[in-house]
């Protein structure tokens, strides 16, 4: 069995780690997280809520971009607004000691010049519901044009609630050479689809 630090992190999330007592890697996470640090690689992953997925991506991810540079690097879409403030939370926790970090949350039925102010500070990741997200695109708000891991997290329940077309938009202010990592619980023909459609590697 192997531990955090053969995965290949980093001491400052080590640190994180060691805080919040996660003491072995579980199945996702040995698994994600040598592959994602290694390369930069587009990543289909089968896995529930509750296995540890949001550290699978959330470690490398927060290894991968840099900090100290205040443009948005990372992109997670997930299907929820109670999943996605789950998720900056998380990844606030995973990132404690990564100095400069900003991670916003955007999502519906709260203030959008609120979100649209803690953008404007330089996040370097996004966690975003697909409906905020698209309708602050195109309001000019947010630039994801150099963005270079995005999160598809819970792909079959964002199929399942509609956001295909919101998912499609939303991607086209991205550019084709970043990295795709998708998360599902299961892995029906629609999964598969959007996976052809917004990976190439
Ligand atoms: P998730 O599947 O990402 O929603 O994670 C489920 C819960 O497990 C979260 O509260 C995490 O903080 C926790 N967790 C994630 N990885 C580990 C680990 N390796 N050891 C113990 N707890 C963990």
């Amino acid at each position: 069995m192997s531990n955090f630090q053969q995965l290949g992190l980093e001491d400052n999330l080590l640190q994180a780690i060691t805080d919040l007592g996660f003491e072995t890697p579980s199945e996702v996470q040995e698994k994600a997280i040598p592959i994602l640090l290694e390369k930069d690689t587009d990543l289909v992953s089968l896995a529930q809520t509750g296995t540890g997925k949001t550290a699978a991506f959330g470690f490398p991810m927060l290894q991968k971009i840099n900090a100290e540079s205040r443009t948005t690097q990372g992109l997670i879409l997930s299907p929820t607004r109670e999943l996605c403030m789950q998720i900056t939370n998380e990844m606030k926790n995973y990132g404690k000691y990564v100095k400069g970090l900003n991670v916003v949350a955007i999502y519906g039925g709260a203030s959008i010049q609120d979100q649209a102010r803690q953008i404007k500070k330089g996040a370097q990741i996004i966690v975003a519901t697909p409906g905020r997200m698209k309708d602050m695109i195109g309001r000019g708000m947010i630039d994801i044009s150099k963005i270079e891991y995005c999160v598809l997290d819970e792909a079959d329940e964002m199929l399942n609630m509609g956001f295909y077309e919101d998912i499609t938009e939303i991607l086209s202010h991205s550019p084709q050479d970043k990295s795709t990592w998708l998360f599902s619980a299961t892995m029906p023909k629609e999964v598969s689809t959007i996976a052809k459609r917004f990976m190439h590697d």
